[in-house]
This record gives C-alpha cells, sequence and structure tokens, in this order.
C-alpha cells in the first residue's frame, strides 16, 4: 500500500477529537468539514493499527480518528473528497444485503451507484483490471454481476441489534474525567482497549505484612 507523505498524521488528529469530543466546543461542523475534505486528513488513515501498537502512552490515536470519522459521517452526514464515508456506508450496505462482501457492488455503490455520474468515470477506470480477472478465470461475468449469496438471517438479527441501539455519546478522554494520558509523561503504557483509561488510585497502598507479621 502507498504511504502518503503529506498525511496529518495520529498524533496531530487524536489531539482534533480533544475538540470534536468537547460538548463545550461550538465549532464541531466546522472542524471534522476541514479534516474530512482535506485530501490528508481522517479518511487517509488505513487501519494499519501501527499507532496503537507504537504509542508509549495508551492514547491509541487509531480509536481517536475512527471517532472522528463516525461523528462526522453518521452525525453530519459529510461527504469527503476522499469518498471515505460514502464507501464506508456501501460496505455496510454491501454485507446488509449479501452477508458476504460482493466486490463487484461495492465500487459503484461507493459512487452512488452503477449508473450515478460519479460512478461512470471510476468504472471505465476500473476496466482493464477487470478484464485482466475475467481473462485468468478469477471471476465471471455471471458472478460478478448476480447476487447468489443473500445475508442469511442471523446478519440480518446483528444489523437489526445495532440499529435498535440508542444514539451513542462519546466524549474525549479529558472531558470523561478519566486519565489525560497524552500530557502525563509519567504514565504507563497501557495496552489498547475501547474503554476509557480508568484513574490510577490516589489511596495509600498498605504493604504487604512481613514473614514475622504473618506468623
Ligand atoms: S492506524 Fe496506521 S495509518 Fe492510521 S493513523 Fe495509525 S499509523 Fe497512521
Amino acid at each position: 500500500m502507498e504511504v502518503d507523505p503529506g498525511f496529518i498524521g495520529p498524533a496531530a488528529l487524536a489531539k482534533a477529537y480533544r475538540f470534536v469530543g468537547d460538548p463545550r466546543d461550538a465549532e464541531h461542523y466546522e472542524r471534522l468539514k476541514d479534516l474530512s475534505e482535506d485530501e490528508h486528513g481522517i479518511y487517509d488513515c488505513t487501519h494499519c493499527f501501527n499507532c496503537i501498537d507504537a504509542c508509549p502512552k495508551g492514547v491509541a490515536p487509531m480509536s481517536q480518528i475512527m471517532r472522528l470519522r463516525r461523528v462526522a459521517g453518521s452525525d453530519f452526514e459529510i461527504e469527503d473528497r476522499n469518498n471515505g464515508h460514502r464507501h464506508e456506508r456501501a460496505f455496510v450496505k454491501n454485507i446488509k444485503r449479501n452477508g458476504l462482501l460482493h466486490e463487484a457492488d461495492l465500487l459503484p455503490d461507493s459512487y452512488g451507484g452503477k449508473l450515478h455520474p460519479r460512478a461512470v468515470p471510476e468504472l471505465m477506470q476500473s476496466l482493464p483490471t477487470v478484464m485482466k480477472a475475467v481473462a485468468r478465470g478469477k471471476v465471471t461475468p455471471a458472478k460478478a454481476l448476480l447476487h447468489e449469496h443473500k445475508a442469511p438471517p442471523e446478519v440480518k438479527q446483528i444489523f437489526k441489534t445495532i440499529e435498535a441501539r440508542p444514539k451513542r455519546e462519546e466524549l474525549n478522554l479529558y472531558v470523561s474525567g478519566y486519565e489525560d494520558a497524552e500530557d502525563n509523561l509519567d504514565v504507563a503504557h497501557v495496552p489498547h482497549t475501547d474503554e476509557p483509561t480508568p484513574l490510577a488510585p490516589t489511596y495509600p497502598v498498605p504493604e504487604p505484612p512481613t514473614e514475622s507479621e504473618s506468623e
């Protein structure tokens, strides 16, 4: 995969979530629009998990970037120039309908459907790749165009459960009162988790009894 040297980067984007995850901030939309429309912004992250593995302070920048995307896409319906939000929506729709990913639909759906003016140039561009795959027998026109697989009831149930959940409220670590790991240089490394980092106990921890005391 090609790396974009102009990518804003995990540290700056994690910092951006400090503002977007704070309900007192009055410019969520403007910030998210900038970060979405910037071709080096939130949709330039490739989910490689490297920043989570490398971060010595347990900040998990990729999780903050995914939160920025969720708020930008799902809450503000911001369309980005990298087509990231539409692609995510098309992916979810594809799985909901087919149960398994049907690749032939993913590209056109990401650009608004097979006949959408945005999709036509993209489909033309991908034609040589498709022809190569057909020539090598990796795909047949019938397989590419027909949906043989439909989502089983279990997959439909997963979608029902998720869609019935109440609207999520996400506050950043600084507002929710949990440890401000980004600014605390003494904090020990905490393995990544989606749960907020709990506060370290402030009460004195009693010494374990000596051998003579415990007898
Ligand atoms: S997940 Fe990978 S691409 Fe995304 S910000 Fe972290 S290191 Fe960069």
